[in-house]
């Protein structure tokens, strides 16, 4: 399955990852092969006893909004804070708060999170070229487990707990990998608002989507290689026009598809100053 596909090239990838020393190397690979996923929703969320027991406190009215906007957030914070002094058991259903109607993926300690928001067209479709899937889907799983192995995934070690499990000769081997990608983005400007990317702050980002990409393409190449070459298939534009590409091109067309959004001007200002 895609999902294990990709999983699989992390592990390969750290293995492979020459800065880190061989200790920092070996964590590394247990994290990557101990990361958990939540496809779709928590299975917490079948458990009727769990979530009467959750939600029993709250007293949601059938008129006001704004009253049940606040009772939820109310709990929401208390349970961030109840967490500060408790041990870290690893991530269940009050932790990743549960967005399953969300088009979004999420990363907490070693739980990866696929909400069934984001499972559908254009990132995923079960019925469609696998090219397609690997370039979207494919893509996001990429991009969230790096989280694992960036400034903040080296603060938390396999189990999901605080440790610094990266000694400083892998730490400043990292800086020094990373100085190059902020150089890359910092000189990246949008020439209609005079905006430039800020290196720094985006680093985390940058580096996950370069990741990212890199081993969805990586274990697409490794699904061609086990179930044969897919169909090519001939785009054809209602002038009659055609445009032939490979399996290999639609992947790319596929993750350019999906990244494509129109943004107000402020907001793209503001995902380059931060995202
Ligand atoms: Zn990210």
């Amino acid at each position: 399955m895609l999902v294990e596909d990709i999983s699989k090239d992390m592990s390969r990838l750290v293995e492979a990852a020459d800065w880190m020393h061989s200790e920092a190397r070996s964590s590394a690979k247990l994290k990557a092969d101990n990361l958990q996923f939540i496809i779709g929703y928590p299975m917490d969320l079948l458990n009727d006893t769990f979530l009467d027991a959750q939600y029993k406190q709250n007293n949601l009215a059938v008129d006001s909004f704004l009253h049940n906007m606040m009772v939820v957030h109310k709990q929401i914070e208390e349970e961030t804070f109840r967490k500060y002094r408790s041990e870290f058991k690893g991530a269940d259903y009050t932790s990743v708060n549960a967005m399953v109607v969300e088009v979004n993926a999420y990363y907490v300690p070693n739980v990866l999170g696929l909400p069934l928001g984001i499972l559908q067209e254009p990132v995923f479709n079960s019925e469609r070229p696998q090219y397609m899937n690997y370039g979207g889907i494919g893509y996001v799983i990429g991009h969230e487990s790096s989280h694992g192995f960036d400034e903040n995934g080296r603060l938390v070690n396999h189990n999901g707990t605080l440790e610094m499990w990266w000694d400083e000769d892998t730490l400043s081997s990292f800086q020094e990998k990373v100085r190059c990608m902020v150089e890359q983005y910092s000189n990246i400007t949008n020439k209609d608002t005079n905006v430039t990317v800020n290196g720094v702050l985006t680093q985390s980002e940058n580096i996950a989507d370069n990741v990212g990409i890199k081993l969805a393409y990586r274990a697409y190449q490794r699904h061609v290689a086990a179930h044969g070459p897919e169909p090519r298939i001939p785009l054809r534009f209602p002038d009659g026009s055609s445009l032939e590409l490979s399996p290999n091109q639609m992947f790319w067309v596929s993750f350019a598809y999906f990244q494509c959004a129109k943004l107000s001007p402020q907001e793209l200002d503001r995902t380059m100053r931060t995202e």
